[in-house]
């Protein structure tokens, strides 16, 4: 059989990206994720698609989303070039998913739930390595040394976004824009709620449980 094709959806904070490296692991796929290819593209000129602002950067530190038709882009390069993936960050409005619609068929549709101030505490105390992208919490999943990445040897950071006011329009953006499209899934065969609340091995084996159900 080819590779699974997956997406993860869920809240700012909810772990998707950490539970897309387990999967990536388990199941071989490629990681497919705007909120990276943004941040590396962060001050690309966009002023030619006729948007607000000319660069990525404005829309990601307010917490706002970039508009569609640069994510699309991003997004159907990335999957014309994967077998199986497991896809994050995307789609977060009923428009993106649309688009997603004529790109690919999907194999399971995971949503992660984590309650709101379970989200806030996650956000701000992210930190992320400068150098390879792996996420770290200050409390909930520490590196062996403090300020330094055990995969890399990399600075670990704090991302620009991750401040309580960034985050709580964040969460907002998610309400009014993305769970629309969390219902919108819901009656995809391959639909599967996972509750992102307990331990991050408790969570993993939640999801691999889904998706070896699924495949
Ligand atoms: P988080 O890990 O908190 O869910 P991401 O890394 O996925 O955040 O995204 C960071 C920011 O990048 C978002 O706040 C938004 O500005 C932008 N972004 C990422 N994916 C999309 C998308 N599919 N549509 C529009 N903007 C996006
Ligand atoms: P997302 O990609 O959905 O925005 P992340 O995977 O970056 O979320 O996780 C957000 C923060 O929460 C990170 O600091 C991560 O270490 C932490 N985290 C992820 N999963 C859990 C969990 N099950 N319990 C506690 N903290 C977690
Ligand atoms: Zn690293």
């Amino acid at each position: 059989m080819s590779q699974p094709r997956i997406l993860l959806l869920g809240p700012p904070g909810a772990g998707k990206g950490t539970q897309s490296g387990n999967i990536v692991e388990a199941y071989g796929v490629e990681h497919v994720t705007t909120g990276d290819a943004l941040r590396a593209n962060k001050d690309m000129d966009i002023s030619d698609m006729d948007t607000e602002y000319d660069t990525p950067r404005e829309y990601m530190e307010q917490g706002d989303l970039v508009p569609d038709a640069v994510v699309n882009a991003i997004v159907e390069e990335a999957l014309t070039s994967a077998d199986g993936f497991v896809l994050d960050g995307y789609p977060r409005n009923l428009d993106q998913a649309a688009e997603l619609e004529g790109m690919t068929d999907l194999d399971v549709v995971i949503s992660l739930s984590v309650s709101t101030e379970e989200l806030v505490d996650r956000l701000t105390g992210r930190r992320v390595c400068d150098d390879c992208g792996e996420n770290y919490h200050v409390e909930f999943d520490q590196p062996d040394e403090e300020g330094v990445c055990d995969e890399c040897g990399g600075e670990l950071i704090q991302r620009d976004d991750d401040n309580e006011e960034a985050v709580r329009n964040r969460l907002d953006v998610f309400e009014e824009n993305t769970a629309p499209v969390v219902d919108h899934y819901r009656d995809h065969d391959g639909f599967v709620d996972v509750d992102g609340e307990g331990s991050l091995d408790e969570v993993w084996s939640a999801i691999d449980d889904a998706i070896e159900s699924r495949t």
